[in-house]
């Protein structure tokens, strides 16, 4: 494979959001963006994106960049330093708490967006030469229960199978895993599967989401039960004679004891759809399902892992692959969706607390290991402190120096208020990122330090399957960016370790991390890419994706694990876990009496940094909402399109509401994405519970109790402006990226004479204005060279003007004397019908559009393409599409039990 593409003339490179990890062929434009494509050669993807990934040409501005190193001053304000300057106070200061409290006063805190490289010289710092294990990262939030329960399994953290599994399942279980949204090169991959052979497909999960609309079965369990359902299942196997006794003898121990808990947890169908909520039929079905079909998939995500109860569900899924020697076979295997791009890279190196390096852990011989190949002074000999314990340690000033390395922590923990305030009791508190401000930048960072971006930066990344693909960059870095593994190995040499940090490049990091891994590996450790160790620069920069294990001396490729046993505990066998009874950590009172749920949408990545600067992804839900049934909704008194205040005891939000009926009874659910920096009352990680699993460390983010109110707003409406604004404090807003600046929505009750003081404050140009007081609306837009500068619409709940037309008229540039004149009416006029809110983010069609196309005869996805392009591209969109085609049948048949989904915005 080639570095680039000779054709196109496009860097090969990987996509930085999810886990799938799909090839990207991207092309500089010379305008600061970036022609970008799927690669075909890439066999994670084969050239598809989802919209996503397809936006990415649109996330490059530098206009929210960090660009040069900053400290913070004696008058409190942030400086401009040099480089040399910056790096020498972090490593004075650091070195001062190191030597005054001792290494387990500082932490790390590190990110699934870094390179393999940038998390193997950290953790090296760390825990080979500062002597804590005080690192970890964003990904203990996102899969830390599989890599948990991966190790009390297997013995290791390894996943068994690999993509082309997918490809070759007669049957895919889907468990607490929206892959429709949230893995959607891969869910197509299954779909195509189902299309071509027929393979079925189960959904497991309380919510129905987009995924559960291509499934062949549902089941919508009750939060927390997953554990029971697989014991249940594990019973059921035992029982029917589906199980793979040569396996179990050869290759496993334990099977007694955990079959012996699951027959008392869920010993017969009727218990397990008492424990689950599910019908006895439905359960009965996915059991006959399973126990019949070898060739079985079981895929799981964050609705297994992010949970108190995590490791153990991870353990029940795994039970049952192991009892039927299902596991590492082509079609048959257990498989972890991983969240985040590079989270397995950061497994590898050993970025988790509870980790040392290399697949290695806290064990004397490999202690020694590590401490021999690292030639390491003083290295860390045992666990350090997992995520949440870390912010509560820094809450308790124990913690007094912290380093955050591209994530977000006052976003995405839970009990997200409580670990922001900790940030400043800091005495040291230092960050490495992209951007000049997010809510942990604000949180009051002494020191901020300016890394290279994806597109600009060069290393290595690995994906679910265990494939690990270059990033390359593309673009130059702007100011004065640079690679995170260089920050850190500056840092290094400041505190006086620089033999061990002298890295010149991505590439000789890339060869030391081999090197580590097949160091005195004679089989033994799972993680050995010994044949990459002796890479040229040359072979690096041109590296073709691939597969570990990659042994030194392998004539073939090793593509999955353990179908043979071969297991990576002492006696070579895979445990069988006896979970405990599924118990979730909080109950439900009468003052709280939903449970919230949290998670991803469809077109927005973590804390939207990156993908929140698309116009294009900002489309589809622009605003934060919580989902509701319709059910609790009534008894709530909370309306569809309305406000609410959801509560927990950790914090409260104010959001959208949007009632369906594919939320299930008793619970909400709100994304994760919006902050401080895109909404005023949405930093839904603020609600989330701090319980964490007790083996893995991973919070409880998908049942909190909680309760909901309405709200009730007077007036909506929306601002559109080509910078950013300050809105008044009393409005409620949310900010959503637009072609050409930046879009608000907006509700309040303050009067409107306010709202017009502000805009005259905000406002240059020429000011056009109308203004009807008494009937409850405001609307003026500022003009320079015929283009409008800063615009707000303002006026009654349905009446306040129309955002698709308006934000149509203010992408378009200099408007004609017809547009302007006809502005403020905020209607739609010829040319300019209002498509909706977004459903196709890569061809930009609205839900209005494709109804229209449904009710004038597109009875199919395929239909809608031809008619609309909808859905031609990444596919992303589909299940809506069909969800759609679906809503237009119950309407024309009289059956439709919720016509209105998510009306966005304020028209
Ligand atoms: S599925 Fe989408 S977000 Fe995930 S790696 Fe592929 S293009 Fe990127």
């Amino acid at each position: 494979m080639t570095a680039v593409d000779p054709a196109l003339r496009a860097t090969r490179t990987t996509c930085p959001y999810c886990g799938v990890g799909c090839g990207v062929l991207a092309t500089a434009d010379g305008r600061g963006g970036a022609a970008v494509s799927g690669d075909p050669e890439h066999p994670a993807n084969f050239g598809r994106l989802c919209s996503k990934g397809s936006a990415l040409g649109e996330t490059l501005g530098l206009e929210e960049r960090l660009l040069y190193p900053m400290v913070r001053v004696s008058n409190g304000s942030m400086e401009r330093v040099a480089w040399t300057d910056a790096l020498d106070h972090f490593a004075h200061r650091f070195a001062h708490i190191i030597k005054r409290d001792g290494p387990g006063a500082v932490a790390f805190y590190l990110s699934g967006q870094l390179l393999t490289e940038d998390y193997y010289v950290a953790n090296k710092l760390m825990k080979g030469f500062i002597g804590s294990a005080n690192v970890d990262t964003n990904s203990r939030l996102c899969m830390a229960s599989s890599v948990a329960g991966h190790r009390r399994a297997f013995g290791a953290d390894t996943v068994p199978g690999c993509y082309e599994d997918l490809d070759e399942a007669d049957l895919l279980v889907l468990v607490g895993s929206n892959a429709a949204w949230c893995h959607p090169v891969l869910f197509q991959r299954m779909l195509a599967n189902k299309q071509k052979r027929g393979a079925r497909i189960v959904v497991i999960d309380p919510r129905r989401t987009d995924t559960a609309g291509d499934a062949d079965l549902f089941l919508g369990v009750k939060p927390g039960t997953d554990t029971a359902l697989f014991s249940g299942l594990l019973e059921h196997l035992a029982d029917t004679g589906a199980l793979d006794h040569d396996y179990i003898e050869s290759h496993t121990s334990g099977f007694e004891d955990a079959l012996a808990r699951a027959r008392s947890m869920a010993g017969s169908v009727g218990a397990t759809a008492l424990a689950t909520g599910l019908s006895e039929q439905d359960v009965a079905a996915f059991f006959r399902m399973f126990g019949s079909t070898t060739r079985v998939v079981t895929l799981y995500s964050q609705g297994v892992n992010q949970s108190a109860q995590g490791t153990d569900k991870v353990n029940a899924i795994l039970n049952c692959h192991l009892a039927t020697g299902r596991i590492g076979k082509p079609g048959a295997s257990p498989f972890s969706l991983t969240g985040q791009p590079n989270a397995m890279g950061g497994r590898e190196v050993g970025g988790l607390a509870n980790q040392l390096a290399a697949h290695m852990g806290f064990t004397p011989p490999d202690i020694d290991r590590v401490r021999r190949f690292w030639k390491a002074p003083r290295i860390a000999t045992h666990e350090g402190l997992k995520a949440v314990q870390m912010f509560e340690a820094i809450a308790r000033g124990e913690v007094k120096a912290l380093w955050v390395m591209g994530t977000n922590p006052a976003v995405s923990l839970p009990d997200a208020d409580v670990a922001r305030a900790a940030l400043k009791k800091l005495e040291l508190f230092v960050i490495s990122e992209n951007v000049a401000s997010n809510d942990t930048v604000n949180a009051g960072a002494h020191v901020l330090l300016p890394a290279q971006a994806w597109g600009e930066k060069s290393g290595t990344v690995t994906n679910s399957e265990r494939r690990i693909s270059r990033q390359r960059a593309f673009l130059k870095p702007p100011g004065e960016a640079k690679p995170d593994w260089w920050i850190v190995s500056e840092v290094a040499k400041r505190l006086g370790f620089g033999a061990a940090f002298a890295f010149n490049s991505a590439a000789e990091v890339f060869r030391e991390h081999a090197a580590l891994s097949a160091f005195e590996n004679s089989g033994g450790r799972d993680f050995d890419i010994g044949a990459l160790k002796s890479l040229s620069d040359e072979a690096f920069d041109t590296m073709a994706p691939v597969l570990w294990p990659h042994r030194l001396g392998d004539t073939e490729p090793q593509q999955r694990f353990f179908a043979d046993g071969g297991f990576y505990s002492n006696d070579h066998k895979a445990r069988f876990i006896a979970p405990e009874v599924p118990a979730l950590r909080t109950e439900t009172t009468a003052g709280r009496p939903l449970r919230l749920n949290t998670g991803r949408i469809r077109d927005q990545w973590h804390t939207m940094t990156r993908s929140g600067s698309s116009p294009r992804l900002g489309q589809h839900l622009p605003e934060p909402f919580v989902e509701i049934h319709p059910d609790d909704a009534s008894k709530s008194g909370v309306a569809d399109g309305g406000f609410a205040r959801v509560i927990t005891d950790y914090g409260q939000s104010l959001l959208r509401v949007v009632v369906s009926e594919r939320q299930q009874r008793g619970m909400l659910f709100a994304p994760i994405h919006w902050s401080g920096e895109t909404a005023s009352s949405a930093r839904v990680g603020a609600l989330v519970a701090p319980f964490t699993d007790p083996f893995s460390g991973q919070p409880e983010n998908k049942a909190t109790p909680a309760s909901i109110m309405p709200y009730e707003y007077v007036f909506r409406g929306f601002a559109l402006s080509r910078t950013q604004l300050k809105l008044p404090d009393h409005a409620w807003w949310a900010r959503v990226a637009v072609t050409g600046g930046h879009g608000y929505l907006l509700a309040d009750n303050a009067d409107l004479g306010g709202w017009q003081a502000w805009l005259r404050s905000v406002a240059g140009g020429d000011l056009a204005e109308y203004r009807d007081f008494g009937g409850g609306v405001y609307r003026a837009a500022s003009f320079a060279r015929d283009q409008i500068e800063t615009c707000l619409f303002m006026g009654p709940a349905r009446d306040a003007g129309d955002w698709n037309v308006v934000k149509t008229l203010f992408a378009i540039g200099a408007l004609s004397d017809d547009q302007r004149r006809t502005l403020l009416s905020g209607k739609s006029m010829d040319g300019l019908a209002n498509a909706g809110p977004i459903v196709c983010a890569c061809f930009g069609v609205g839900r209005t559009t494709i109804s229209d196309g449904i009710a004038a005869g597109a009875a199919s996805t395929a239909e809608i393409g031809a008619r609309l392009k909808a859905g031609t591209n990444c596919g992303s969109c589909i299940p809506e599409l069909k969800r759609l085609i679906a809503q237009a049948d119950a309407v024309g048949n009289g059956t439709d039990p919720q016509r209105r989904q998510f009306a966005a915005v304020t028209n």
